[in-house]
């Protein structure tokens, strides 16, 4: 099932250091694994949990006007209609006729094979919803949908958030949820797979605010990544020229991040107008306007979306922090996480396991897990313990020695610049809690 994907280089180190930490492994491998489907090891599902939790904390938590939602994944076949998805979601197919390689008509640009130069079939074009039956019987009637964005999941419920919430236009509705696609090139690891999460945001709007609130959303969302440490050179913003802009968008921007294979988009920040609940109060009947009581008027507000991958996010995390550098002859792998994502915020260790060290540390470790996640090893040569933990991303290593036993102080060592001061144990939960927090 699995077909082999070519990766450049960098990829090939990162997506082995993922599998050798355990960040990120393939799914079903004992069984060859499962094309592009990715499993999250006891690291990975830290690390994306955390990037998941800095979104949500951002836009709902930290802000007066956006309303959280936790939407099905199986939605009425209707939805998919009114969303234009059944009858447009689609990608234009050739096929070699020689290697019998498969590829997206509109990402090649020869008329022969990319692979061996054979000819090519004429485009096909392919649906990329994944299709099921609901009930025990597989007829045509039967069938559902696994919902290939959660968007739809905030439109339909509208008016089911906006009453008990008493919200006020301008204001949003923010989903992180699976999304399933079932793309015709995966790759590139978890950057195209074709099961994953998004972080999806629509924030409704007066429609004579649209450009404010676009504008507005277009500055917070590309902040967001330079507050999770990711390098503002590598980042930049993508306009979807009139070919590109879907039929009932106004305008949309990508943010891309500089992958090693390319810049590619990261997130998308779109004014789609009253398209969508235009479609669903045609489909359902239902009237989907909103009623603004100050000036006495309903209306269908504009929706500002954006629309954030958690895997992709996860990935631009990852390639971001990975770092390499040559350390008395040896080459030294760290990820320089920032300490609010990093999966274990700091490892303890006794230098050595006598002279009651272990007991020390262990009793600092103890201590230390009531704040934040943190690791104990007491495994192996000090300095393979802390390259283990710089791989893992671990911005501190507390480790207790012989004088720790005289003074109460450990040594912290910087996973950046691997320099060590001391300090007294009391002092731990401050100086590391504040700056994981
Ligand atoms: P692309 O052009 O890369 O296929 P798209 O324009 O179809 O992406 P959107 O529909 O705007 O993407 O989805 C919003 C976000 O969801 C993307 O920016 C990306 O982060 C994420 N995403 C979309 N498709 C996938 C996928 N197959 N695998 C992982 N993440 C995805």
């Amino acid at each position: 099932m699995a077909k082999k994907q070519s990766i450049d280089p960098f990829m090939e180190k990162l997506v082995s250091l993922c599998k050798r930490r355990g960040f990120i492994f393939q799914s079903s491998e004992i069984y060859g694994g499962l094309g592009s489907c990715w499993d999250y090891g006891p690291l990975g599902v830290e690390l994306k949990n955390n990037v998941k939790r800095a979104w949500w904390e951002a836009m709902t938590h930290r802000r007066d006007d956006i309303e959280g939602l936790d939407a099905a994944i199986l939605m009425h076949p209707k939805v998919w209609e009114a969303s234009g998805h059944i009858a447009g979601f689609t990608d234009p197919l050739v096929d070699c006729k020689q290697c019998k390689h498969r590829f997206r008509a509109d990402t090649i640009e020869t008329e022969k094979c990319p692979d061996c130069g054979g000819e090519l079939t004429e485009p096909r074009m392919f649906n990329l919803m994944f299709k099921t039956f609901m009930g025990p019987v597989e007829e045509e009637s039967a069938v559902i949908y696994m919902r290939p964005e959660t968007a739809q999941g905030i439109y339909v419920n509208f008016h089911n958030v906006l009453q008990p919430s008493r919200q006020k236009v301008p204001f949003g509705i923010a989903q992180i949820g699976k999304a399933f696609r079932n793309e015709i090139t995966p790759g590139n690891f978890i950057f195209r797979t074709r099961e994953f999460e998004q972080m999806e945001m629509q924030y409704f709007v007066n429609p004579a605010e649209d450009q404010k609130w676009f504008d507005y959303w277009k500055e917070q969302r590309w902040n967001w990544y330079l507050e999770l440490g990711i390098r503002p050179e590598k980042l930049r913003w993508h306009e979807h020229g009139k070919g590109e802009l879907a039929h009932y968008a106004k305008a949309a921007y990508d943010i891309e991040y500089e992958f090693s294979f390319g810049w590619k988009e990261i997130e998308g920040i779109h004014n789609r107008t009253d398209f969508d609940l235009t479609r669903h109060a045609e489909h359902s009947g239902k009237d989907m306007r909103y009623f603004d009581q100050e000036k006495n008027e309903k209306y269908l507000p504009y929706i500002i979306e954006t629309s954030a991958g958690a895997d992709r996010g996860t990935l631009v995390i990852l390639a971001d922090a990975y770092f390499e550098e040559e350390v008395k002859g040896e080459t030294r792998v760290a990820l320089r996480l920032s300490p609010k994502i990093a999966p274990i915020k700091a490892a303890v260790f006794p230098l050595v396991k006598k002279d009651g060290m272990p007991e020390v540390a262990t009793k600092i470790y103890q201590d230390l897990k009531k704040h934040f996640k943190v690791f104990y090893d007491d495994g192996g040569a000090v300095g393979r313990r802390y390259r283990r933990m710089d791989e893992a991303g671990t911005p501190f290593c507390l480790t207790v020695d012989g004088q720790t036993l005289e003074d109460d102080t450990v040594t912290v060592r910087d996973r950046d610049s691997m320099e060590q001061t001391r300090h007294k144990i009391g002092e731990l939960v401050e100086l590391i809690g504040g700056k994981v927090g």
